[in-house]
């Protein structure tokens, strides 16, 4: 008489009976809790592999300090910006190397917004921390996006260039971070959102308001505009750290209201005495978006809110020669590649500063001054034997007369 033996689980040992599922294999059987455990060991190692993968380890993880150390290489001024922005890129490491279960405690992303003028050096941090990063990061420019269903870009195609860079390994990209410029061209357009159709407003921050809280979303691996034959990836956007930056123009005039209507009563001819009216921007709360109209919900998914300053001549006159990559050394180097050694009359410097500031060019400006100044010189000078060129204020100024400056003011 044959004797029935029991079916037990390969890996845990329990019989059929003990259990609520018993899947049959090849030559061994695996039950239901066996299956939920490997799954759940399967995900754990996947997850540290891609945390490996980016070389990312607490111990040799650069600090704030070093991160910010780095910034001021390439960035002039913008202080608080650049401490703001160091924290974030830390503790989004950290994030992404805490233990899940350990404990009750998990950390959550902060996501980041910097408000300043234009030409202040918002893309130019992000483009700097970038060089730093080990994480896939990208940036995307918000003026595109529009309602689903309108000509221009889907919200979902901001995750497609942060696939690009990750190589569509998408473990890695939902590790990444993302710049998403110009955010204020989203804001509602009017105070009732109602009248018109506001396509590239409301609805889409509602769209992106799914991306920055965490959320699995479907992203068309091209980019564009989702078509039903098209496969799409889905990311998870939990741990995508996303940094927005915008000028918001005319926000200035919403903080000085709120400035005005706060400080009466007790200490408000004290406090209105303190407010440096050149630098509205450093007061700006999370309400003065609000007012602008960014929807509550998303500002309170981007908690760390921080702003540039606008450029002083002093700024203007440090990024004409401080920074590792400066305009001046982009010269000097050019030059030296045809063996001259190219050297400027400090005053050249001064001169360049004021017309950037008359002609309020910016930051931005200083470029195209310089160039203007140097187009004779390089197109002369690699045809003759010279091994020296000086660049004087006389020969500067008759340079710039010559190119008429106004014409540079349309950038
Ligand atoms: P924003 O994104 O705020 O409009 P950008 O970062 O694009 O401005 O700045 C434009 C250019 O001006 C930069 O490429 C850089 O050459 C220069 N620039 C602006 N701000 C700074 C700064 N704080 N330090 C150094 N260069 C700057």
């Amino acid at each position: 008489m044959a004797i029935k033996t029991m079916n037990k689980c390969n890996f845990c040992g329990r019989s059929d009976k003990d259990v609520r599922l018993l899947i049959t294999g090849l030559n061994a059987y695996i039950c239901d809790e066996c299956v939920r455990r490997a799954g759940e060991i399967v995900d754990e190692a996947l997850e540290k592999q891609a945390t490996t993968k980016l070389g990312l380890n607490l111990k040799t993880m650069p600090k704030p300090r070093e991160i910010k150390d780095f910034l001021d290489q390439y960035v002039i001024g913008q202080d608080e910006a650049k401490r703001y922005l160091s924290v974030a890129v830390y503790n989004h490491y950290k994030r992404l190397l805490q233990k899940t279960g350990d404990d009750e405690v998990e950390i959550e992303k902060s996501n980041i917004i910097m408000v300043g003028a234009t030409g202040t050096g918002k893309t130019l941090l992000a483009r700097t921390i970038a060089k730093f990063l080990s994480v896939p990061f990208t940036i995307v420019d918000a003026t595109v996006l529009t309602e689903a269903g309108y000509v221009g870009e889907d919200i979902e195609s901001i995750l497609t260039r942060l696939l690009q860079v990750a190589d569509y390994d998408v473990k890695a990209a939902e590790r990444g971070i993302v710049f998403i410029d110009e955010i204020d061209k989203i804001a509602r357009k009017g105070d009732n959102p109602s009248i018109t159709r506001d396509v590239s407003g409301e609805g889409v921050q509602q769209g992106l308001l799914k991306l920055l809280e965490g959320s699995i979303v479907n992203v068309p691996p091209q980019g564009g505009r989702k078509h039903p034959e098209q496969r799409m990836i889905p990311v998870d956007t939990k741990n995508i750290l996303f940094i927005c930056g915008g000028a918001f123009d005319g926000i200035e005039r919403k903080i000085a209201q709120r400035l005005n209507t706060h400080v009466v009563g007790y200490h408000s001819v004290e406090n209105t005495a303190k407010i440096d009216k050149n630098n509205m921007m450093q007061y700006i709360a999370p309400q003065d978006l609000k007012a602008f109209g960014l929807i509550p919900e998303i500002i309170g998914r981007m908690p760390i809110l921080t702003y540039l300053n606008p450029l002083d001549r002093t700024a203007l006159r440090n990024i004409l020669t401080e920074p590792k990559n400066s305009i001046v050394k982009q010269y000097i180097k050019l030059f030296e590649m045809d063996g001259v050694k190219l050297t400027f009359e400090d005053e050249v410097y001064e001169y360049i500063v004021d017309k950037a500031i008359e002609f309020k060019l910016g930051a931005r400006g200083l470029r195209s001054i310089v160039e203007a100044i140097m187009m004779d010189v390089m197109y002369e000078l690699p045809s003759t034997k010279k091994k020296t060129y000086n660049v004087t204020l006389d020969y500067a100024k008759s340079q710039l007369e010559k190119a008429n400056i106004s014409r540079l003011q349309n950038i």
